[in-house]
């Protein structure tokens, strides 16, 4: 079997989706593996890196997706895009088949088998495979720095000539995977870092990284280990426990979020009039809309009293070597769940295929269109 990798086209999109690494291993597993011109460039792999690594390279998109068994990509290639590949070809990446209706089309008429990798169950066992996971963590790591970046103060205490300078004050909302990592760059750099979540469980985490929970009294855990969405109540207990306390701090860096649902909004524009001139904010979750009410995705603004508010998106892209390193190494060990000694066949009792399939129906018998080869 031939299995792809074509160069991302999105705007700024640095990520790759295999690296020589795991070009050697899919090989190992018995395919031929197919790779762009280029592809990993911007991810600091050359060419020449994937041909030692046994891939075979291709000039251009279409020359590298024809006729592939399986295709690997990062953000969801384009309907057009995915019209020229061959009925039956499995593809795996980021796919967000329902933000689109002429990609969902397209993956259906073809008869596309695929695999978008964010509805992975996030199990143990999945957690190796979990592209979330790997990229929430450069998300995070990345956040942080632009705050330390952006702001007018240190993060550190430091003992001067010139004086005292005391150290910043960081408040990180939201302690999931991006989260967690923010806080542990934060206490790095030095800062007093504080986290806050509506899953009581992050107190542990939070505290075992050097920060304090930051305790408004409101717990909302939902299912699989995701938060549920706040009651009225709840949400207007912590709008004004948490506007109190924003007046005392000099950074936020926001990752909360609600599984296929808007951001929270949960820094509102009265709570950033009320924080003090040379604040920053890092909006993480700014790609679904932000949990701060002034946020504009991939912009920096300052607010009337001079709190930036900065709102970049995919973050990950700019850790691209890491950020792909580990994507590449997720979708590896997916991969390795259906293709072995150089042919595909479903196992459809592996939950971990059968929940993150999409269409859901698309359930295709092992013996059906995927023949052996290469
Ligand atoms: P996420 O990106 O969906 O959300 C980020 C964080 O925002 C979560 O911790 C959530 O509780 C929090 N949040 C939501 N609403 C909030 C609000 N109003 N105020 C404050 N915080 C709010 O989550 P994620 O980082 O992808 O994952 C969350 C958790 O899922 C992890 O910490 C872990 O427990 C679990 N997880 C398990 C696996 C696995 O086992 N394979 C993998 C990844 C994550």
């Amino acid at each position: 079997i031939i299995v792809a990798v074509a160069r991302e086209t999105a705007p700024g999109e640095r990520r790759v989706a295999a690296s020589p690494e795991t070009c050697k291993k899919l090989t190992a597993l018995g395919a031929r593996v197919r790779v762009q011109r280029g592809a990993g460039m911007a991810a600091g792999f050359t060419d020449d890196a994937y041909a030692g690594a046994g891939a075979q390279l291709a000039d251009d998109t279409v020359a590298t997706l024809e006729g592939a068994d399986v295709v690997l990509c990062v953000q969801p290639p384009a309907a057009a895009t995915l019209t020229t590949l061959k009925t039956g070809a499995v593809l795996v990446g980021m796919l967000a088949p329902e933000a689109d209706a002429a990609r969902s089309d397209a993956i259906v008429s073809r008869g596309l088998v695929a695999f978008p990798l964010e509805r992975l169950p996030r199990t143990t066992r999945a957690q190796a495979m979990d592209i979330l996971s790997s990229q929430a963590g450069m998300a995070g790591y990345k956040a942080t720095l632009i705050a330390a970046q952006l702001a007018p103060r240190f993060f550190p205490m430091l003992t001067t000539a010139a004086g005292t300078i005391r150290p910043s004050k960081v408040l990180v909302i939201g302690a999931g995977v991006a989260g967690l990592q923010a806080i542990a760059t934060a206490r790095r750099l030095g800062a007093q870092v504080e986290g806050f979540d509506v899953r009581p469980e992050t107190r542990e985490q939070i505290e075992s990284l050097g920060g304090k929970f930051l305790d408004l009294g409101v717990s909302a855990a939902g299912e699989g280990g995701y938060a549920r969405q706040l009651t009225d109540e709840e949400r207007a207990l912590q709008q004004q426990r948490l506007g109190e306390h924003l007046k005392t701090v000099d950074v936020i860096v926001c990752t909360a979020a609600v599984p296929g649902r808007p951001a929270p909004k949960i820094v509102t524009a009265a709570m950033v009039a009320g924080m003090k001139p040379g604040s920053v904010i890092v909006d993480l979750a700014a790609e679904t809309g932000g949990n701060c009410e002034l946020t504009r995705a991939g912009e920096t603004i300052d607010s009337a009293n001079g709190v930036t508010v900065a709102g970049p998106i995919n973050l990950a892209s700019m850790g691209a070597v890491h950020a792909s390193e580990m994507y590449a190494r997720n979708l590896l060990n997916f991969v390795s769940l259906f293709v072995k000694d150089g042919a595909i066949a479903f196992d459809w009792n592996d939950e971990l295929l059968a929940k993150t399939v999409w269409p859901t129906s698309v359930q295709p018998s092992p013996h059906g269109a995927f023949g052996k080869g290469g």
